[in-house]
């Protein structure tokens, strides 16, 4: 097989490998990584329908991963996609109110970051070795929430790996807060910062680019590494559960060979539905790709103008992990649809943190056809909320609602009858107060354990692992820190002298 390079967005510092983009993470000019061509499938629809979730991993991600030996990656995938999902299906298509939605909250966290991240620590040892790297990899991560909690259960107790996640002290919710502290692991360092999620970020930023620190942690045996979301060894096993959704609805005779699928995804960071669109692009038949936001709809606006703008209150709101106005992944598609142009990417990007904003070009708007975006209100979320379970008896998350809510609008606008998968990107336990109150706003009364049990009733689902764990598991980590002082706590948990 020809071997794949990755090259940066912005087009300084050449062509990577694979595995040099994931240890990389982010590109030295600020740029994202992106494959020089998308591969295609490499193999028919119906053959690939035929194949458990693990082989279908394997068949997408050899095709981006070529430097990769089959050995390799397969250990990978059989360490990722294990017991520590609770379905053997691994992302399962659930019908619902005329819609499919590929449940993708079954790993250790329930929610969608699992899919990734359970198999990232995997990709990235393996790329530290491939690259004859000998140091102990260190992933440092500020979190406001969700990846986090994902990233610990991915590295914890992955040998060569130590990792050190920085959240605001008073600016998480009680459960994420409670999953982050109880997290088992010799090589998981947990801490709260004075301060909010932009001081946590921007201190993790200034250590990634400190070059004295670079060098006194590898003169420890220690180099630092990213979890983020813009990590090659994120999207890539992301494009997988669409191609395995496909199969399993042709496998049910629900669509016929080569049918085309609509796909709505509920987005934050564009990482979810970019894999959507890797997927169209390696050949799966997807007719639109529906981008869902919340209040905060920064990409609905984008879609429909073309202007790019995040000079605007930062809304919070019942789906915090789409609380965002910089979509870092956005960039991989204004590069493509640039013409992989580096220097019109680079120019829209310095625009972008000068000005918060950007405009792409007629040209380049025409391009942008495969997609269509909406956004719920936070009224329009609950009542999706309430409807759906009304209808049908399914719980939904917030987050998936507001992606329900849009597929539904499109399809009543649009008139467009082809079949809907949407990504369910969090268990409704991740979220079980703002879903029970959508239902019946009674339940807003009870305490946050009972309302998890009147959940597992009225849904017929058993409580996952993960909520069940919280209730009654020690707080193992207890630091807590000033901003200025997240550099000396790093040197610390690695024993390094302050
Ligand atoms: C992260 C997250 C999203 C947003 O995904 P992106 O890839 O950032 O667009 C949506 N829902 C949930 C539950 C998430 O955790």
């Amino acid at each position: 097989m020809a071997e794949l390079l990755y090259e940066s967005t912005r087009g300084a510092g050449g062509k990577v490998t694979a595995s040099q983009a994931i240890l990389k993470g982010l590109a030295e000019d600020g740029g994202l990584f992106v494959p020089e061509t998308i591969p295609a499938l490499p193999m028919s629809l119906r053959e690939l329908s035929q194949l458990s979730y693990q082989d279908t991993a394997f068949a997408v991600m050899k095709q981006f991963l070529t430097d990769f030996t089959d050995e390799e990656l397969r250990s990978c995938i059989t360490n990722a996609y294990d017991e520590k999902f609770d379905t053997k299906e691994i992302a399962p298509l659930k019908e619902a109110d005329g819609s499919y939605y590929l449940e993708l909250f079954h790993g250790s966290t329930i929610a969608f970051k699992d899919m990734a991240l359970s198999i990232l620590p995997y990709l990235m040892v393996t790329s530290a070795k491939k690259n004859q790297i000998k140091n102990e990899i260190v992933i440092l991560t500020a979190t406001s929430g969700d990846t986090g909690k994902a990233a610990l259960a991915g590295f914890a107790d992955v040998p060569g790996t130590k990792i050190i996640v920085f959240y605001p002290k008073d600016g998480v919710s009680p459960i994420q807060k409670k999953q982050m502290v109880t997290q088992k692991g010799a090589n998981t360092f947990v801490v709260g910062i004075h301060g909010n999620f932009d001081d946590a970020q921007s201190g993790v930023k200034a250590m990634f680019g400190d070059k004295e620190l670079a060098a006194e942690l590898d003169s420890h045996g220690y180099q630092f590494s990213s979890a983020n979301s813009i990590n090659i060894g994120r999207l890539v096993p992301q494009v997988v559960y669409y191609v395995y959704a496909y199969g399993q609805l042709l496998k049910k005779g629900v669509i016929t060979e080569g049918e085309e699928i609509n796909v709505t995804v509920p987005t934050g960071n564009f990482g979810n539905i970019l894999a959507a669109y890797y997927a169209k692009l390696m050949g799966l038949p997807i007719g639109k790709l529906i981008c869902a936001s919340n209040e905060n709809k920064v990409l609905f606006d984008f879609f429909q103008t073309g202007a790019y703008d995040r000079n605007r209150e930062f809304l919070l709101t019942s789906s915090p992990s789409m609380d965002i106005l910089i979509s870092s992944n956005l960039e991989r598609l204004v590069y493509r649809i640039a013409g992989s142009d580096a220097g019109k990417d680079a120019a829209l990007m310095k625009s972008l943190s000068e000005t918060g904003r950007y405009e792409i070009t007629d040209e380049m708007r025409a391009q942008l056809s495969d997609f269509c975006g909406g956004f719920a209100s936070e009224e329009e979320t609950a009542k999706e909320i309430k409807t759906v379970y009304e209808n049908t008896g399914y719980v939904i998350d917030t987050h998936t609602a507001v992606a329900s809510f849009v597929a539904r609008s499109y399809r009543k606008t649009s008139g467009d009858r082809k079949k809907m998968v949407i990504a369910s990107t969090a268990s409704p336990y991740k979220f079980t107060r703002s879903v029970m109150k959508a239902i019946d706003a009674k339940y807003d009364e009870m305490e946050d354990f009972a309302l998890v049990d009147v959940l597992s009733e009225i849904s017929g689902t058993a409580v996952p692992a993960a909520i069940e764990e919280i209730r009654t598991a020690p707080v193992l980590h207890k630091t807590v820190c000033e901003t200025a002082e997240m550099k000396n706590t790093v040197k610390a948990f690695l024993g390094i002298e302050a």
